[in-house]
């Protein structure tokens, strides 16, 4: 079961994406052809008039690493994709200019005066690694709206939803009990308490829920009585109130009680690029699509119910409201941002000089990364692309290197500045 292929007629006018089977059909007879390789896209030989889609869904589910795209029809879920973002590499890249800009001045200019003072960021804008994961799941939600007809997206905005909380009769028993209850909370003091324990203000240590006036002395399970603690300190402490338990860190109680009367507002535990993303979704969808938000509890929730294996994209089919999924596909195209192309005008030895010619432009169009075709001896190569000079490039499979005249290379794919790839099939489901 793979993901169905995207269509699109004559004018591009976006159709139902159809299964892998059908499309090849088309391809043979001749009716269509391939418009675009990743995601796999045909576009048909004819127009068609008043074509009668059905409504796509998108589901997103915003990470720090990973991003999760589900497409659904309905209950079927027919796209599975998952996008690696590169925000680390970025921070790296930036601290590493940062290092050698601030080198050069030290050597060469010591004695200039700084020119300006006026560098500032404009409110509301974000950090190049994070700007990076809105404008690539940007590129992708416009890839989709183009591609098929979206007439929903729905975007997983909170790790938990506030107002649920703070009217826990929304939902009946199984909200204040079941699991759906247990993770909010979680995810809620570990937000309040700074993620780490309360006491001794240790980290990535497993933290346990502890009640800051005892059940035994008649406190109570309310939220704002709840903090978080490492085994050792929720020993310690034991059935002891807090005002004996710190008798001798006077200055760590009041931070404590401080902490106890802040309330968490809507606006502190909304990750400000999911926030952005849902904006920016809002934006595109003007023309009549539909923008939702929702909370991770209901997507763990989902994926639970529905007995579901933990994936980027499955969590994303499983945001919203969901009743029963139907998975059509099972196997995600993984996207994998790789960045542009280096800005070094050419390669330096380990010493730093420069051992290559500088970088130049060729007349042909061909770019490093692009993926394409090649005959040669009789064997057929299809893998990316490395520019060598105005006539020749050379295709690196493994330690295998086949170098041909651009004459002989057909065009399949133009780099993207991302890597494709597919997730192996999910079983489970
Ligand atoms: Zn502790």
């Amino acid at each position: 079961m793979q993901n169905y292929v995207f269509v699109i007629d004559q004018n591009k006018t976006p159709l139902n994406p159809i299964r892998p089977k059908r499309a090849r059909q088309l391809l043979t007879q001749g009716k269509a052809a391939v418009f675009r390789l990743y995601p796999f896209t045909i576009i048909l030989k004819r127009e068609i008039k008043d074509a009668k889609v059905h409504p796509i869904t998108v589901k997103i589910d915003p990470g720090s690493k990973y991003t999760g795209f589900a497409l659904l029809d309905g209950n079927k879920v027919i796209w599975l994709g998952e996008l690696q973002h590169r925000g680390q590499e970025i921070k790296l890249k930036m601290e590493k200019r940062c290092a050698v800009r601030r080198g050069r001045r030290n050597r060469n200019t010591r004695y200039r005066q700084p020119r300006f003072l006026n560098r500032k960021r404009s409110s509301g804008c974000l950090p190049p690694s994070l700007q990076h994961r809105l404008l690539t799941v940007e590129t992708w939600l416009m890839k989709f709206i183009r591609f098929t007809p979206v007439k929903e997206v729905v975007i997983e905005k909170v790790k938990f939803d506030m107002q649920r909380m703070q009217n826990p009769d929304i939902d009946n028993d199984e909200y204040q009990q079941g699991t759906l209850y247990g993770y909010t909370v979680r995810e809620y003091l570990l937000e309040k308490w700074g993620r780490k324990c309360t006491y001794c203000s240790k980290s990535n240590v497993p933290l346990q829920i502890e009640h800051i006036k005892p059940k035994s002395k008649g406190g109570t399970n309310r939220i704002s009585n709840l903090c978080l603690a490492c085994s050792k300190c929720n020993q310690k402490k034991g059935n002891k109130n807090i005002e004996e338990f710190l008798l001798n860190k006077p200055r760590l109680l009041e931070k404590i009680k401080k902490q106890l009367k802040v309330r968490l507002t809507d606006a502190a535990v909304v990750n400000t690029t999911r926030n952005a993303i849902v904006k920016m979704a809002e934006f595109l969808g003007v023309n009549g699509i539909k923008i939702k938000v929702s909370d991770g509890a209901q997507t763990v929730d989902n994926r639970c119910r529905l007995k579901l294996p933990k994936q980027h994209s499955i969590d994303a089919a499983c945001t919203g409201e969901v009743d029963k999924l139907e998975f059509m596909t099972a196997q995600a195209l993984l996207i994998k941002s790789t960045g542009q192309t280096t800005k070094r005008m050419c390669r330096m030895d380990s010493n730093g000089f420069p051992c290559s010619k500088p970088r130049q432009k060729y007349k042909h169009s061909w770019n490093t990364g692009d993926i394409g075709r090649t005959i040669k001896d009789g064997i057929t190569y299809v893998g990316k692309i490395v520019v060598q000079n105005e006539k020749r490039f050379e295709i690196r499979i493994g330690k295998q290197r086949i170098g041909n005249t651009y004459d002989k290379l057909t065009r399949l794919h133009k780099n993207d500045c991302y890597q494709y790839s597919f997730s192996p099939i999910y079983s489970v489901l």
